[in-house]
This record gives C-alpha cells, structure tokens and sequence, in this order.
C-alpha cells in the first residue's frame, strides 16, 4: 500500500520556525478533527521536537501525513540530515512522547526521523480524499501570524489549563467534604447501630435469663407431676384390684347364685375396674419411666426366642380373617438390650397395629441398620394424618375420630413406648398414610450406654 501523500511540508532553519511549526502543527490537528486539548498536545510535542533539533545545529524537515484507513490517525515526522543523532535525541525526548499515542526516533542512512502518531476520535469527520484535499488547500493559504502571535495563543491556552485546574482543584474541594460529611453520617448511623445492637443483646439476655428460670420451674412443676400420678396411681391400684377380685367372687359358682340382672351388674363393674387398673398401671409405669426409676436390665437379647413369644401371647388377638399376622424371621439374631422393656415396646406397638387394621397385615421384622438394629411394625390399617405424627406421643392423645376395633385404649401406649426407646438409648418413630396403613420404627444402638 502507498503511504498517503503528505497534507504538508515545511522546513525548519532557525529557531523563529519553532514558533511556525508549533502553529502550524496546531492547524494540521484542528483540520483533521483533533480535539482542543490534544491540538496543544501535538503542538507542544511538534515545537520540542523542533527546538531539540535546531539545538544539535542541523535544520529539519517536517511532514503532516493523515491515514484514514485502520484507526485514522495523524503521524508527523521530522526529520534532520544528521545520521545516528538518535543516541543524542532520544533521552531528550522522553517526556515529549507522553503527549502523543506513540513516537518512535529512527536512525536512517540519510539521517535520523522522530516520528510521532496521534490517533483520532471517533467523532472526528471521516478523511475521504476529497476532504483531505480541501485541508491541503486550506493550509497552503494559512499565513504564520508572528512569534509574538504565538506567543499571545500560548498564554491564552496556558490560562485556559490554569481555570481548568482551578475548576478542577474546586470540584476536588467539594467532593471531599461531601465525602466527610458522609463519613460523619456513617459514623453517626454506625454509632446509632451498635447501640441498637447492645440495647437488643441486653434484651435477649434478658431473656435467656427468664427463660432459664421459666425451664427449672417447668422441670419442677413436671416433676411434681409425676410424683402426684405416681403416687395417686399406686394408691388406686390396690382399692381397683380389689374390686376386681370381689366381682370374681360375686359370680364364681361357688357363691350364692345371682339373678341374671345382678349377673350383668357385677360384670359391667368388674369390666369398669379392669379399664380402670389398665389406666392405673399405664400412669404409673409412664410416672416411672418419666422420674428416671426404670434401669435396663441389660443382655445379650435372643431376638428369634423374643419374636417367637411375641408370636404366641399376640396371635390371640389377631382374631380378624381378613388380616394376616406376620412375625418375620429376625434378619439379626441377637441385640444387646433389655429383654422385658424392648418387648413391651414392640407388644405396643404390635397391639395398636392389630387394634387400627380391619383388612390386609401386620407385620413385625428386625435388620442390621448401621452399627444398630431396626425394628419395624408395620401394618396395612387406618393411617394417621401427617400433622399428627408427633401429637400421637402425647400423653392421652388419640387421633379424633379414629375407632380402635377393638378396646378403648388410654392414649398412654405410644409415649410410654417411645420414653422405654428412650431409656434403651434409641428412638421410636413413625410414617404412615391414611388409609394405606402405618410403619413404627425402633432404632437401638449397637452398643447402649
Ligand atoms: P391408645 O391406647 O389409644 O392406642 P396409644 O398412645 O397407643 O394409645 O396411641 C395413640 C393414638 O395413636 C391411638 O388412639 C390412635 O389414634 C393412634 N394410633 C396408634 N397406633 C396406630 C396405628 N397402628 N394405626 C392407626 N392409628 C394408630
């Protein structure tokens, strides 16, 4: 590709040319687009180039070349007769090159160029070949003004630079004390903060305080419950046993014959009193269990013995045709545990199952779970609505409406059996669907302490 043809030439003799070239740089950088700022720019650079030059004491020949193509630009080179005078140039004309894009000191054969390149902004006007003609023409009528011209237009652009630093100077001033007073707002909003903060932290501990003291009047009043169920509880037991054996008494043969209305009358007080030893002995052992007074007795527990005898004193309840009354083979054969406390959770578990299912299974099985051993009864019966899930633990609670098939039942099976789960060292737990069925799950750890 041809380099474009210079916009213009001039020539540099004695040092009053300095002052033409640097107004004449200006002009170049007006016509092509320059911005104001960057016109003074490439002047300045044009004019030490100049003055450097002439001082080596060798005259110098300046070219103005536009590119419009790629990223157009203004390139200025000039150029002396002196070859190598680029090692005398070059620490010269360090600072000079920070007022252009990029400038470059070449030594040629025929002497030594500093060519400096300024880019264009975008908004400059496009250099199409007619416009760059049109500016050709335009210089070559321009007629240099003198050095004190120049001079005037220096001092003019000098006091420009000076409002503009003082402009700026000002507007520094005034965003750093809009930056104080925002500190002094922040600060002020901090020290508001950490006030707020210590005045909540002294309210919540406050309140951790009431709640301790809320905790041991709760851990004394359940205490005393338990102490009052369980005194009441025994002192029933024995008036209600009595009661009990007086109606055995009352209708055995041996006794004097009953019409049959007294008949009737003695069982109905016999059946009241064994509901009601039934809910003695439930609060008494849940009393129990709660105040700490039940020890595991702890073995070696021979799960196939335990299941078996599950199997017998169960399946006389299992009385209706349509459920199948399934005890697994246990998938682990032995557990470390209390035999009689495990049982009486399972043979809960196992008589509500019976109790709430009216067609389908019940099933009891044992596997390895982890380190531990999992007992599951399952059974195909009623359901219990999710939100209930952990109500049913509570003592007396019975899902409304949900019809045990047979006997009433206490609502004290369930917590009783999860304090016992508990007392082993595992849990009770439940999942189950209304009307599909229910899955009670005991874990007990391997190794109980
Ligand atoms: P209850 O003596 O009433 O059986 P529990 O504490 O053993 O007392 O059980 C509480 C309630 O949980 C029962 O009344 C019943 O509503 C519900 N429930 C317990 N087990 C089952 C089950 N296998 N299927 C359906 N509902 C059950």
């Amino acid at each position: 590709m041809t380099r474009p043809e210079p916009l213009l030439r001039m020539r540099l003799r004695v040092e009053q040319d300095v002052f033409v070239v640097r107004q004449l740089g200006r002009e170049v950088a007006r016509a092509v687009g320059l911005e104001p700022q960057d016109q003074t720019r490439l002047a300045t650079a044009l004019s030490e180039v100049g003055r450097v030059m002439l001082a080596g004491g060798s005259g110098a020949e300046v070219a103005f070349t536009a590119t419009p193509n790629g990223v157009p630009s203004l390139t200025v080179a000039v150029r002396n007769p002196v070859p190598g005078d680029a090692a005398r140039l070059e620490p010269q004309l360090r600072q000079v090159g920070r007022l252009v894009d990029e400038m470059e000191v070449g030594d040629g054969e025929t002497g030594t160029v500093v060519r400096m390149v300024r880019r264009l902004p975008a908004a400059a006007p496009r250099l199409t070949p007619d416009r760059m003609d049109d500016i050709r023409a335009g210089l070559a009528q321009h007629v240099p003004g003198t050095p004190l011209d120049e001079l005037n237009v220096q001092n003019q652009q000098l006091i420009t630079a000076l409002d503009q630093v003082r402009a700026q100077r000002d507007e520094l001033a005034r965003l750093n004390a809009e930056l104080e007073e925002t500190n002094r707002g922040v600060m002020a909003l901090y020290r508001q903060l950490s006030d707020e903060l210590e005045e909540t932290n002294r309210g919540v501990v406050a309140l951790y305080a009431e709640l301790d003291e809320k905790s041991v009047q709760l851990r004394t009043a359940s205490e005393a419950k338990t102490r009052f169920l369980a005194n009441v509880s025994h002192e029933l037991r024995a008036p209600v046993t009595a009661i009990i054996g007086l109606g055995r008494l009352l209708i055995d043969s041996a006794s004097d014959r009953l019409t049959g209305e007294q008949h009737r009358q003695v069982e109905l007080i016999r059946g009241s009193a064994t509901d009601l030893l039934t809910l003695v002995n439930g609060l008494l052992d849940l009393a129990k269990a709660e105040a700490g007074r039940i020890e595991p007795d702890w073995s070696e527990v021979d799960l196939r013995a335990m299941f078996g005898q599950l199997r017998g004193t169960l399946r006389p309840l299992a009385t209706r045709p349509g459920v199948d009354f399934v005890v697994d083979e246990p998938a682990v054969p032995a557990v470390r545990s209390d035999p009689v406390l495990l049982g009486q959770v399972l043979r809960n578990l196992l008589t509500n199952a019976l109790k709430f299912t009216a067609t389908g299974s019940v099933r009891l099985s044992a596997r390895r779970a982890g380190d531990g051993v999992e007992f599951t009864v399952a059974d195909t019966g009623t359901g219990i609505p999710a939100e209930l899930h952990e109500r049913i633990f509570e003592e007396f609670y019975q899902v409304p409406g949900s019809q045990a098939l047979a006997g009433k039942g206490t609502g004290l099976g369930l917590p009783y059996a999860r304090r016992l789960a508990g007392i082993l060292g595992g849990a009770l737990s439940v999942d189950s669907t209304p009307g599909k069925g229910s899955t009670f799950t005991v874990r007990l750890p391997a190794a109980p302490s």
